[in-house]
């Protein structure tokens, strides 16, 4: 188990007070200024060494993506956005770092600005978290108070300007070009890529756009070293991160980890087990809801990181573990997220904007039995098609649960359209672990 001295969420359950001067006392604007004076090139390197990857799902390397803006400002601005959207079902992780422990966030902002030469930096929060923006604005004003953030930031003689921006609880916010759209003004559709942000992001200016999580880690790695953040977890998978595990546990909880812990003894030493003993595990999903499922047999010994997970056909996505015990009927689960995806589609692209409908309303009656076994092959084939074929990621988020289920639970799905047609229709009376 993680050492409590090694975490560097000292207040995720909101135990002690988010306000500046206990922030302080747990360690939050320690040194900023000496980790400044180094630079923008030491700073990103640091992260780079670290092997901090994103946190928001994709796990691309931080420190590589910072590396990618401009080293010069010319004649347009640079910026960071902080995407605090999070959407995903099952996660809720960086809501607890804004209402606990908002100042590491806002540290985090200003040093990674200064790395990647950005006056400015917006963090854009899901419509419903009302609580969490009144929290952080009340901490960004008391950073202005003491000097830590605007003119002259920590005494730097870096200027930089941060501000929250509230969403409109729209998934697809969440996926970073429709999160610079909306940020604009505009609807919340993602754009085409390339150009990246990082080229032309906020207002045609380069920009970063990175998750809380990634954001908020970053001064503790640079005061505790870039060696002490890689001893945790294996090679590639560096570091610690918050696992937010929800459904058929004893105790749902949030909790930062060591990258690469087993989910048995993640669930085990964290939750209280599985409802029922681990015997009575059925399926967990990782990742959030748009990752695959696994079944029982690959849990008993996967790890928790983004190659364990990426080998077994899954993905660590933003570590929400949803675990489901017998109980669940896994068809019914498969076509509530469904229905998630086909009322999130933003309608740009036909495979998603048709296709998410198609595949809901196919799961619906697969749910019932009412389904001809054919049409177990031809919903994979139509996930395929809608996979890889979008603008945006949102495609294979909508494929991946409906591509687990059948790659790991075909045999209820067949079960169930036999006994249907045996005239026993499937009696709804399972829970769905995710809701
Ligand atoms: Fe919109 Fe779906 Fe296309 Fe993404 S994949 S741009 S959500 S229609």
């Amino acid at each position: 188990m993680l050492l409590d001295s090694d975490r560097i969420f000292t207040n995720l359950y909101g135990r002690h007070d988010f306000h500046l001067d206990a922030a302080r006392q747990r360690g939050a604007w320690n040194s900023t200024k000496d980790l400044m004076s180094f630079g923008p090139e030491w700073i990103c390197d640091q992260i780079k060494a670290s092997g901090l990857r994103g946190r928001g799902g994709a796990g691309f390397p931080t420190g590589l993506k910072w590396t990618f803006m401009p080293k010069k400002v010319g004649d347009r601005p640079h910026y960071l956005v902080v995407n605090a959207d999070e959407s995903e079902p099952g996660t809720c992780k960086d809501r607890d770092i804004m209402r606990h422990d908002p100042h590491l966030l806002i540290e985090g902002c200003l040093i990674a600005s200064f790395a990647m030469r950005a006056n400015k930096c917006y963090i854009y929060l899901r419509g419903e978290y009302i609580r969490e923006r009144e929290v952080l604005e009340e901490a960004i004003a008391e950073a202005y108070q003491a000097g830590l953030v605007g003119k002259n930031a920590c005494g730097s003689g870096w200027d930089f300007d941060i501000y929250c921006h509230h969403g409109a609880g729209a998934y697809i916010c969440g996926e970073e070009t429709a999160l610079l759209e909306s940020l604009e003004g505009k609807k919340g559709q993602p754009r085409m890529k390339p150009p990246f942000p990082a080229n032309a992001g906020l207002y045609g200016c380069p920009t970063t756009v990175n998750n809380v999580e990634s954001i908020a880690v970053t001064p503790t790695i640079l005061r505790r070293g870039a060696g002490w953040f890689t001893g945790f977890g294996r090679p590639n998978n560096a570091g610690t991160k918050i696992f937010c595990i929800s459904g058929h546990v004893e105790r749902p909880c949030n909790v930062e980890e060591a990258m690469s812990i087993p989910l048995r003894q993640l669930i085990e030493e964290h939750c209280g087990g599985v409802r029922g003993g681990w015997d009575n595990l059925k399926a967990v999903i990782p990742g959030g809801s748009s990752v695959p499922m696994i079944p029982k047999e690959i849990c008993d010994d996967v790890l928790m990181d983004f190659d364990a997970l990426r080998e077994v056909k899954s993905g660590l996505g933003t570590a929400a573990v949803i675990v489901m015990d017998k109980s669940t009927d896994l068809v019914r689960a498969i076509a509530r997220i469904s229905y998630f995806y086909k009322h999130e589609s933003c309608g740009q692209c036909t495979p998603c904007r048709e296709g998410t409908g198609w595949t809901w309303r196919v799961m619906e009656r697969m749910a019932r039995g009412e389904a001809e076994m054919s049409e177990i092959d031809t919903l994979l084939d139509v996930a395929s098609q809608i996979e890889g074929h979008t603008i945006c990621e949102f495609g294979s988020a909508v494929a991946w649960p409906v591509q687990g289920l059948i790659r790991h639970f075909r045999q209820e799905i067949e079960d169930r359209i036999t006994s249907y047609r045996q005239g026993r229709p499937h009696v709804q009376g399972a829970t769905l672990a995710a809701e």
